[in-house]
C-alpha cells in the first residue's frame, strides 16, 4: 500500500543550491516499534493517524522506507559551541524527510533525528539512545502546550538496535517537526566559506518562508534582522518566565524562525536560583538560567555580523543598523519579559512598580529556595481571596488548589502586603485577577526528576506507561487536578536530579 494519507511533501529547502545540503537517505534499522504518535500534531499537519500507526507509517518513521515525495537531505551548518567556532557541523544524525503545508498553508519540516550517519556525522554514530528521544518528546510537547514557540515531536520509535555510549543503550528515533531548521549557524557556515551569494540566497529564503512582511521594507535585510531579533526576544522572555533552561545555546541551536530547538540537556528550574545549570558539560555555567538573555544577544550579534554586507551598501550604516537592531533586541526582551511577569502577578500593567514587585519576589524566592512554578501558582490561588487570608496548612483540601503541596514562605509576608496593595489600587475583581493568573502560571511542568523517572521506567523496565501518563498530563498544564498531585510536586531532596546529559 502506498501512503494515500501520508505527508504531502513540498521540499523548498531541497530546491536551494546543492551546497546547502547533502542528499541523504536514512539508514535502515533492524526492528522498529512505535512508542507514541502525536495525534493532535498529525491532524494539524494533515497526516493520517491511521497511516502513521500502520506498518507503512512505522517503516517511514524508522527511516526504513521513504514516503512518496520525500527527497531526504542532511543540511550543513556551522556554529559557535560554548563560544568556540566550529566551521562545519551540519545534521550529523538528522535527516530532513521533506516539508509539508498544514491546512492554513504554514510550512513545516519533517525530520528524523537519530536516522544514521551523514556526511556531517564526524566521529558520531548518527544515532540517538531512547532516553534523549523521550526527553525531547516530553519537553518539546510540554513547551508547545505552555505556549512557547518550539519544534514539535510527531512520533517516537525504538529501533531494535543498540547504541553504544558508556554502555550499550536502546536506540530511538524522534520525528521532529519545526517551521524550519535554519539556524544562526546555517548563515555562519556560508560566512565561513566567504560565500556571500549563499548568504543572500538563504536570507531571501528565510524572508519568504518566515518573514514575508519584511520583503517590502526599504532595507529588507535590516528588517529581517530586526524581525528575527524580535522573535528571539519574545522566545527567551518565555523561557525566563517559565524557568526553562535550554542548556546548550550554541549558535547552531538557535533557529531564525524563533522556535526553541535542540532539547538535549534542558530542564526546568524547581527551586529558584538564577545561576542554575543542569547540563553536565556546561562546566563554566555559560548557559546558566540568568545568562540566557545575554547569550541570546551574543548569538544574534553573530547573525548581524554575517548579514552586514547585505544590510547596507555603506558599511558604516550597516554596522549602525546592526547595533540598533541589537539594542532593539534588549528593549524587546525587557518589554516582553516585563509584560509576562506583570501577567504572572495579575497586575494591570507593566511599569516600574510591577518590575520591582517581580524582582523582589525573585530575590525572596532565591533566598528561601522557593519553588518557582508553585510560588506563582499559589499566588494565583491566593489572589482570589480578598481581603487577604492567612496561609494555613489546613486550607489545602480543595482539589483544584496546590495549597496542600506548597505554602508560600513566611518571609514573603511584607512582599505579599505590597502586592495586595497594588492589586487593590488596580481595582479589578479578585476572582477575575486569579483566573487570569491561573492561565499563565502552570501547575504542571516537566520537572526534571519526573522526566528522569519516566525515562528510567522506559529504558530499564520497558515500561512506557509513566511516559505516556506524563505526556498526557502535560497536555493540560494549567488545569490542576489533585489526582496528579505527584506530578505537580517539587522533588523531595532525595529525588533531585541536578545533572542532565546530551544524547
Ligand atoms: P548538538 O549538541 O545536539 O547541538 O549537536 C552538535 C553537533 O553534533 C551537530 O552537528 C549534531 O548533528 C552532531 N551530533 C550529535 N550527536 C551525534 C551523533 N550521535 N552522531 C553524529 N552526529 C552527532
Ligand atoms: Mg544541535
Ligand atoms: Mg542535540
Amino acid at each position: 500500500m502506498t501512503q494515500a494519507n501520508g505527508p504531502k511533501f513540498d521540499n523548498s529547502y531541497r530546491r536551494l543550491p546543492d551546497r546547502f545540503f547533502s542528499a541523504q537517505v536514512p539508514t535502515p534499522v533492524k526492528a522498529p516499534a512505535l512508542i507514541r504518535i502525536n495525534r493532535g500534531l498529525a491532524e494539524q499537519l494533515g497526516i493520517s493517524v491511521a497511516w502513521l500507526e500502520s506498518e507503512d507509517g512505522l517503516q517511514v518513521l524508522a527511516g526504513n522506507r521513504l514516503a512518496a515525495g520525500s527527497d531526504p537531505i542532511a543540511t550543513v551548518y556551522a556554529g559557535h559551541q560554548f563560544g568556540g567556532w566550529n566551521p562545519r557541523l551540519g545534521d550529523g544524525r538528522a535527516v530532513l524527510l521533506g516539508e509539508v503545508l498544514d491546512a492554513k498553508g504554514r510550512r513545516y519540516d519533517i525530520q528524523l533525528k537519530g536516522a544514521g550517519r551523514t556526511p556531517y556525522a564526524r566521529g558520531g554514530d548518527g544515532r540517538s539512545p531512547l532516553g534523549p528521544v523521550l526527553r525531547e518528546y516530553i519537553v518539546s510537547e510540554a513547551m508547545a502546550q505552555l505556549g512557547v514557540p518550539t519544534s514539535r515531536s510527531l512520533a517516537a520509535v525504538t529501533t531494535g538496535e543498540s547504541v553504544m555510549r558508556e554502555r550499550p543503550l536502546q536506540g530511538g528515533i524522534l520525528t521532529r517537526v519545526a517551521s524550519s531548521h535554519i539556524r544562526i549557524g546555517t548563515f555562519q557556515y556560508f560566512a565561513g566559506q566567504g560565500d556571500l551569494e549563499a548568504i543572500r540566497t538563504l536570507a531571501d529564503h528565510v524572508i519568504q518562508r518566515h518573514y514575508p512582511a519584511t520583503a517590502g521594507a526599504a532595507r529588507p535585510y535590516v528588517a529581517l534582522l530586526e524581525a528575527v531579533f524580535d522573535r528571539q526576544a519574545k522566545l527567551i522572555a518565555q523561557w525566563q518566565q517559565l524557568g526553562f533552561i535550554h542548556g546548550v545555546m550554541n549558535t547552531d541551536n538557535m533557529l531564525v524562525s524563533g522556535e526553541t530547538i535542540d532539547y538535549g540537556p534542558c530542564a526546568f528550574i524547581d527551586n529558584y536560583q538564577p545561576d542554575t545549570v543542569f547540563s553536565s558539560i556546561d562546566v563554566n555555567g555559560r548557559y546558566a538560567f540568568a545568562n540566557q538573555p545575554g547569550i541570546a544577544q551574543w548569538n544574534l550579534a553573530w547573525l548581524a555580523r554575517v548579514l552586514l554586507p547585505l544590510l547596507d551598501e555603506d558599511q558604516d550604516a550597516a554596522v549602525k543598523a546592526a547595533q540598533q537592531a541589537l539594542d532593539g533586541f534588549v528593549r524587546s526582551y525587557e518589554a516582553a519579559y516585563g509584560e509576562l511577569m506583570r501577567r504572572k502577578l495579575g497586575l494591570n500593567q507593566h511599569d516600574a512598580e510591577s518590575e520591582k514587585l517581580a524582582s523582589t519576589l525573585l530575590t525572596l524566592m532565591a533566598d528561601s529556595e522557593a519553588d518557582y512554578t508553585l510560588t506563582f501558582r499559589r499566588l494565583a490561588e491566593v489572589a482570589a481571596t480578598h481581603p487577604a487570608e492567612p496561609e494555613t496548612a489546613g486550607e489545602g483540601g480543595a482539589s483544584d488548589s496546590v495549597a496542600s503541596l506548597y505554602q508560600l514562605p513566611e518571609s514573603f509576608e511584607s512582599w505579599l502586603e505590597q502586592w495586595r496593595e497594588r492589586l487593590e489600587r488596580d481595582g479589578r475583581d479578585p476572582v477575575e485577577v486569579s483566573r487570569g493568573m491561573l492561565e499563565i502560571n502552570p501547575a504542571f511542568i516537566p520537572r526534571n526528576h519526573l522526566v528522569e523517572e519516566v525515562i528510567r521506567a522506559a529504558v530499564d523496565s520497558g515500561d512506557l506507561e509513566p511516559f505516556h501518563r506524563l505526556v498526557d498530563r502535560l497536555g493540560q498544564p494549567y488545569r490542576y487536578d489533585a489526582a496528579d498531585a505527584r506530578l505537580a510536586s517539587p522533588p523531595r531532596p532525595e529525588q533531585v536530579v541536578a545533572n542532565t546529559f546530551c544524547g
